[in-house]
């Protein structure tokens, strides 16, 4: 099959066409034709470069603000566990000891008070011995 004799769009020079058939839609010559096929290539290639680099950039931003929002994430989550382990167990522990805390320290003070009584009263007594003497001496 021979070609027809057409002339380039794109560079304006002659060329053959494929065959008779080729010639109804050929227009550019074969330089001209893979130059723009490579170049719908590139630019096919662009296009998805760009798409990749858009849906990193969205899913960085993306990440971004789930990063932002960690410290409210570990907030609940530190509330949660916490409130898992304060359980009413810990709790009345918690409460049994202090009034272990509580009952030790009130014996304590009452040694204390029961120490000072004796004190005043070893002093009342000693007072009292004191007194009788004098008035023995004032007879
Ligand atoms: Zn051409």
């Amino acid at each position: 099959m021979v070609g027809v004799q057409k002339e380039c769009r794109t560079c304006k020079k002659f060329f053959m066409t494929r065959s008779t058939n080729s010639a109804r839609w050929e227009s550019q010559c074969y330089e001209c034709y893979s130059n723009s096929q490579k170049n719908k290539q590139m630019v096919r290639f662009q296009e998805r470069e760009t798409n990749i680099v858009n849906s990193l950039e969205n899913r960085i931003v993306k990440v971004e603000d789930w990063m932002d929002n960690i410290p409210s994430i570990i907030g609940a989550e530190v509330n949660n566990t916490m409130n898992s382990i304060i359980s009413d167990d810990l709790l009345s522990a918690i409460e049994e000891k202090n009034a272990e805390k509580v009952a030790s320290l009130t014996s304590d003070l009452f040694t204390q008070i029961e120490q000072f009584e004796e004190k005043i009263q070893r002093q009342i007594s000693l007072l009292n011995t004191r007194i009788v003497k004098i008035m023995k001496e004032m007879d």
